[in-house]
């Protein structure tokens, strides 16, 4: 839903903007009308061409290279929203990673330790930050949308077990912060897609992931990246005024 033009315009900080579903995500909230500040850990080019997709869309936009699993990035990441773009009214903690595909038998300790430390402890610093922005003096509210998982109720064995615990996580961090932040005026709410196609299976040791899959998936393919990008931008409209605590499913069925 576009945003009413008789408000101010939204400004949301969409973390792993610069890729994959968060990259999506920043041009669909463009054309709905947000302001954006697109994080980024380490693809300054990716990052520039997706802001100039958000300022073709006639949005602001600001990149910051930023890692989530750092606090003091963290920090900086939403003092440069507030300096640039106005008070920050939206949060989608997307950044993510999996690790090499494997059993948990098989995994290393540096990767479990980053997969954590990014998934859980990046989302809870970057969920704490905006509490304070959005609840703090003279605010009316805001809204976060995190990046679950269908892995955080399919298990993911053989794969990566410890990145659905992330995102098992990432659940209960949103049913928990939505009793917490409600009667902020502060919505919290998660997205969780099943396989969608995007650089992450590659990262993850398997480019073709999503096509094999198809035949798993009740509609029969991977998702697209817009396709969770819209379900996010539900979440963060005035549309969804009264949902707070849900964890959205959007997984081809899976
Ligand atoms: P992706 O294509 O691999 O992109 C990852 C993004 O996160 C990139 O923008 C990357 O920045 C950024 N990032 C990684 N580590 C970071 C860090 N420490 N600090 C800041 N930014 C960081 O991933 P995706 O597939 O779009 O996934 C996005 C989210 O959806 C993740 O939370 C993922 O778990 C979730 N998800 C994905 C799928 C799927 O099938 N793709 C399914 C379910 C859930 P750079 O460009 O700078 O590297």
């Amino acid at each position: 839903m576009e945003h009413p033009t008789n408000q101010p315009r939204p400004v949301t900080v969409v973390t792993g903007g610069s890729r994959g579903i968060g990259a999506a995500t920043c041009v669909r909230l463009a054309r709905d009308g947000h302001d954006l500040l697109l994080g980024y850990v380490a693809d300054a080019d990716a990052a520039e061409r997706t802001a100039a997709a958000v300022r073709a869309a006639g949005a602001r936009c600001v990149t910051v290279r930023a890692d989530t699993s750092v606090e003091a990035d963290v920090e900086r990441l939403f003092d440069t929203a507030a300096a640039a773009l106005g008070p920050v009214t939206g949060l989608v903690n997307n950044a993510g990673v999996t690790g090499p595909l494997g059993k948990l038998a098989d995994a290393r300790t540096e990767d479990l330790r980053r997969v954590v430390e990014v998934n859980l402890l990046g989302y809870l610093l970057c969920c704490r930050r905006a509490a304070r922005d959005m609840a703090g003096p003279g605010r009316s509210g805001g809204a976060i949308v995190n990046l679950s998982s269908a892995a955080a109720t399919l298990g993911a064995p053989g794969d990566y077990v410890h990145y659905a615990a992330t995102k098992a996580a990432t659940d209960a961090l949103t049913i928990g912060l939505s009793k917490e932040l409600g009667p902020a005026g502060i919505r919290v709410n998660a997205v969780a897609p099943g396989i969608i196609d995007t650089d992450m299976h590659a990262a993850m040791g398997d480019p073709d992931r999503p096509a094999k899959a198809a035949a798993a998936i009740p509609l029969g393919r991977p998702g697209e990246p817009s396709e969770v990008a819209a379900a996010i931008a539900w979440l963060l409209s005035p549309d969804a005024s009264y949902t707070t605590g849900t964890v959205l499913r959007v997984s081809g069925g899976r």
